[in-house]
């Protein structure tokens, strides 16, 4: 009997030559193994007679074999091996290429099974490369004469490899126990998890291969429920400090501008919460330009008129100087203490125009007294050693799910000094659709921006067909000379991927490179030669990044080339146009942000979303862009088309794959987090399901590995 947490050099038959390409694929111990599970199934589980096959099938056929010979080719460099194979009602030739061994294994008079597909050549019908595998009345196929499970793969590790690897220890394993309670696990009329398991890799039939998958995602999803409702029950027991909201409506009066329906709402939402002495713990979304910053302001402004300190946190510096600006703008006369806390900048500000340059230790020095109310800084304020006197609100932009650990470090730190964890918020333009963010950001109340603010110009977008390029390229040339600047965005350049292979970061990286280079070939020599072109891409080291961006900015730059990873926040109210090439290879919700960094200015923008594909879905993707006016219906249409692997990417999400797959099903969703909620309501410590307790805990570190 094999445990799940045997580490798989244990097992005997998995020899080092294995495990190192299971590494690749993230397995080490047995579980890691058996809980690779197929991403498809091939259909061999009918024996064909042979007389019945036919040029074109995928088909098994059982049979002996009469004659194999090997030879090799002369004019290629191929080594052929050829077999004949007979049953009772015929027999077929099955050829094989490079691989001479197969000579050695199959000898004349052995029975097998042979799997594969049926083509025609020299005359007569053939099987091509056939899987095969020799035949016992005692043992079970893996590979043939059955639904036949098709793995994600590694270089020199294929499904037939895995199947090889994987079937024996599936035997073998003992009991595992079942951690979904069984009335639930009836009323969702999911298989127990050791039928399970041997479904999912070799069913009988494809119904219970897809009830065996159904099962493992609502356990993932189940256990993500599990994780969200408990870590809310737990924020509910720890104490903040209450905001007074009573000036509120006066500070809004000042704005030069009102706010939208829905900023309203969302503000309210986030003063509500912090009038509470429970922790807020709350997430606002609302597309690019949707005015979230001015929420932030007010309701940091609000804490510090009740005497309490704010630390405002951006991803970048760039980014954090430009709220430390909008602080002053909008707040000229707030007196408190405004500062700038970036390695690059620090800077106070106490209104009236009392504004200036100051040194890092006078600044911490204030924090620590709590004269400065309000501290805007990069995400990096978090970890350097900043003492604050009265912590009481922490916003994050950009950043849908700030860091745990961060944020646990923030806590204990404060709870330390005062007992009290802080109130948080983070702000995000990432069009999230519903089910996806109920899930993974389960624990977090979310506020959402729906609008945006009315004085906005549209923007125009146009797919464009190839044989309207020459005239998109005059176009774009003509508003250069007019002044404006240009954004080029490539997508990755895709290689066929015949076997599932997981391609990595860094292979992921050159062939963004690969494509940015290619296009700035083109522009800058044939199309555009008379411009100034330039890339950049997420190879070049920060501070090349830094000296680009800042000529794009300057206008030193007419054409920027550059990827996907266009720097968040980025903002130039002169580029007004939005390139798009190879359209159809990203994600709706990611070509509605790029649309994004254009139409900021006076001038009237324009994004271009260029495609080489004739494909009438391609086409019709694109048109729902050129159509969409709101990013969220936008998400949810690209969520369906695309699944939310590649929406959101498995890894930014930390969300197990086949969760991540069963995002499409809504209700089973639902139901996995009613499912985890009534369960923590009547047990809030699950000390009545110690298993599940135990599960629990496993599942935290797999999806938050500290
Ligand atoms: P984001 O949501 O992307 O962070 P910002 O907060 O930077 O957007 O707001 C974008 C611009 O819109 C800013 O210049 C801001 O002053 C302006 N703005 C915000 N709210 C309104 C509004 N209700 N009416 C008009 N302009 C607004
Ligand atoms: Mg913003």
């Amino acid at each position: 009997m094999i445990e799940l947490e045997r580490p798989l050099d244990e097992i005997r038959g998995i020899g080092p030559r294995f495990l190192v390409k299971l590494e690749k694929l993230g397995i080490k111990s047995v579980k890691d193994l058996i809980w690779h599970f197929p991403t498809r199934y091939e259909d061999f589980s009918r024996v064909y007679p042979i007389s019945e096959l036919s040029d074109g099938q995928e088909a098994t056929v059982r049979g002996k074999i009469t004659e194999i010979t090997g030879r090799r080719s002369f004019r290629r460099h191929l080594f052929i091996v050829e077999a004949i194979i007979s049953d009772e009602t015929d027999s077929i030739r099955a050829v094989w290429f490079n691989q001479p061994y197969i000579k050695n294994t199959l000898r004349p008079g052995r029975l097998a099974n042979f799997s594969g597909k049926v083509a025609y050549g020299n005359g007569s019908i053939y099987l091509s490369n056939p899987t095969y595998e020799l035949f016992t009345e005692e043992e079970e196929t893996k590979h043939t004469a059955r639904i036949v499970p098709v793995y994600p793969e590694t270089r020199g590790l294929t499904s037939k490899g895995l199947r090889f690897l994987i079937k024996p220890v599936l035997d073998e394993i003992g009991h595992i126990p079942e951690p979904i309670p069984e009335n639930i696990r009836e009323s969702e009329r999911l298989p127990e998890i050791n039928e399970a398991i041997r479904n999912i890799h070799f069913p009988e039939n494809f119904e219970d291969a897809s009830l065996a998958k159904k099962r493992f995602a609502f356990e993932d999803l189940f256990f993500l429920g599990l994780m969200n409702e408990s870590e809310k029950k737990r924020l509910a027991r720890e104490k903040s400090l209450s905001v007074d909201v009573k000036e509120a409506g006066e500070i809004l009066e000042n704005l030069p501008f009102k706010l939208t329906e829905s900023q309203k709402k969302s503000l309210d939402e986030i003063l509500g919460d912090l009038q509470k002495i429970k922790p807020m713990n709350r997430l606002l979304q609302g597309d690019v330009g949707s005015g979230k910053t001015i929420i932030a302001a007010t309701a940091a402004i609000l804490t510090a008129k009740s005497g309490h300190q704010t630390a405002f946190m951006a991803p970048t510096e760039i980014l954090a100087r430009q709220h430390y600006r909008t602080f002053l703008k909008f707040f000229p006369e707030f007196e408190k203490g405004v500062a700038l806390f970036t390695s690059g900048e620090t800077r106070i500000s106490y209104g009236h125009g009392l504004e200036a340059v100051s040194d890092k230790r006078k600044i911490s020095r204030e924090i620590a007294e709590g004269k400065i109310k309000v501290i805007i800084g990069t995400h990096a304020l978090i970890q350097k050693n900043v003492d604050f006197k009265n912590l009481c609100l922490v916003i994050i932009d950009e950043q849908h799910r700030f860091g745990i650990e961060q944020r646990k470090h923030l806590i204990s730190k404060n709870k330390a000094a005062n007992g009290l964890v802080p109130h948080f918020f983070s702000m995000s333009a990432t069009p999230i659709p519903r089910t996806l963010s109920l899930t993974i950001f389960g624990d977090l109340d979310i506020s959402l921006i729906t609008e945006l603010p009315k004085n906005r110009k549209e923007i125009i977008t146009k797919a464009v067909a190839p044989e309207n390029r020459t005239k998109a390229y005059a176009f774009i040339k003509n508003q250069v000379k007019k002044g404006r600047q240009v954004f080029v965005i490539c997508p990755r350049i895709e290689i066929p991927n015949p076997n599932n292979q997981i391609p990595n970061k860094s292979q992921i990286q050159n062939l963004e490179i690969k494509s940015v280079k290619e296009e700035y070939e083109k522009l800058s020599k044939k199309i555009f030669p008379e411009l100034q072109v330039a890339m950049l891409h997420g190879r070049m080291k920060s501070g090349e990044k830094g000296k680009v961006m800042n000529d794009f900015s300057e206008k030193n730059i007419d054409v920027l080339i550059t990827t996907s990873v266009v720097e968040v926040g980025v903002d130039i109210p002169n580029a007004t146009i939005m390139m798009v090439e190879g359209a159809e290879r990203f994600g709706l919700a990611q070509l509605y942000q790029f649309r994004g960094r254009v139409g900021r200015g006076e001038h009237q923008s324009f994004c271009f979303l260029f495609s080489d594909s004739e494909s009438k879905l391609a086409a019709q993707r694109l048109k729902s862009v050129v159509e969409a006016k709101n990013g969220f219906e936008l998400a949810e249409k690209d969520l369906m088309i695309r699944g939310p692997g590649e929406f959101l990417g498995v890894a930014q999400t930390g969300m197990p794959d086949i969760a991540m797959k069963a995002l499409q099903n809504p209700e089973l969703v639902g139901n996995a987090r009613i499912a985890a909620a009534k369960i923590l309501e009547k047990d809030p410590g699950l000390k009545k399901h110690p298993l599940l307790a135990e599960r629990l805990r496993k599942f935290k570190k797999e999806i938050h590995p500290e």
